[in-house]
């Protein structure tokens, strides 16, 4: 895990590489938040501090060298709806929650510079590159956005707007609730049996009956993701799990629903020359 000025967080290896692409993930590390929001929040949606939510702000975009001025949120609505932004969204959602690019839950973009910026605490960023289109997308993916198959309509997004060929796509399942620990009601697994043509694999039962089900959201949207034509070995899956992990990242469910966000980051590099074709 880089630390830059105390600030922690991971890269994307998987996605992007060389100087074409940032893709990044925060952690808790590094910010001036206390509580349950200690220390790097980056929501203005929990009872944090404003003035301290800019400041972590500050801080994690100086740390993985994203310009403020160019970063774009999106409101994240727990539903299934993809948005193409550009410069004009410059700014959406970053010094304030309600300035956000409304009723969306994942952005795509071929603007260099312009920074996609989503904000979790266990669910699952889904984040896309495209390296011969020049194009990035990212999704938040909960149980209702995996049940809704957001994975798939961000690959839609990405052929639609920027004619991408799903084989050419580098996928990134970020930190987020494991199989180990996202145990679910009954409702989430009737709801899953009723859309998807099978659950194989997607629930976790203890023989014992002691535990209720764990959702794998991770394979969830990986199978979502290699439905829409991503290749298997493009999908590249963290295995960071955010409860088992709270030290280091904010989980909704360890910290009984008192928890600030990391964000997740993506951008095509600024300040490279396009190459055509
Ligand atoms: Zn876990």
């Amino acid at each position: 895990m880089p630390i830059v000025n105390d600030v922690g967080w991971h890269a994307f290896t998987s996605v992007g590489g060389h100087d074409e692409v940032v893709a990044a993930v925060s952690t808790r590390l590094g910010g001036v938040s206390a509580g349950p929001f200690e220390s790097l929040n980056l929501s203005f949606s929990v009872e944090d501090d404003s003035s301290n939510v800019r400041e972590n702000r500050r801080r994690f975009a100086a740390a993985i060298g994203v310009d403020e001025s160019r970063v774009v949120c999106a409101q994240q609505v727990h539903g299934d709806r993809i948005g193409y932004v550009d410069e004009s969204n410059a700014g959406a959602g970053y010094e304030a929650a309600d300035t956000a690019v409304p009723g969306i839950d994942g952005m795509v973009t071929d603007r260099r510079g312009v920074t996609l910026w989503l904000g979790f605490a266990d669910c699952v960023p889904v984040l896309l590159h495209d390296p011969v289109r020049h194009a990035v997308g990212i999704a938040h993916a909960g149980w209702r956005g995996t049940l809704a198959t957001i994975s798939r309509r961000l690959v839609e997004a990405m052929v639609e707007r920027f004619g991408s060929d799903p084989a050419n796509l580098r996928a990134a399942i970020g930190p987020s609730i494991g199989p180990c620990c996202y145990t679910v009601g009954p409702d989430v697994v009737e709801s899953f049996e009723r859309s998807w043509s099978s659950i194989e694999g997607l629930f976790v039962v203890d023989r014992s009956g002691d535990r209720s089900p764990r959702l794998n959201l991770w394979e969830a949207n990986r199978r979502t993701l290699v439905g829409a034509g991503v290749l298997e070995r493009r999908v590249a899956i963290s295995g960071h799990c955010t409860s088992c992990e709270v030290e280091e990242f904010f989980s909704h469910r360890a910290q009984r629903g008192r928890a600030g966000r990391i964000a997740a980051v993506i951008a095509l590099a600024s300040g490279k020359e396009e190459h055509g074709g």
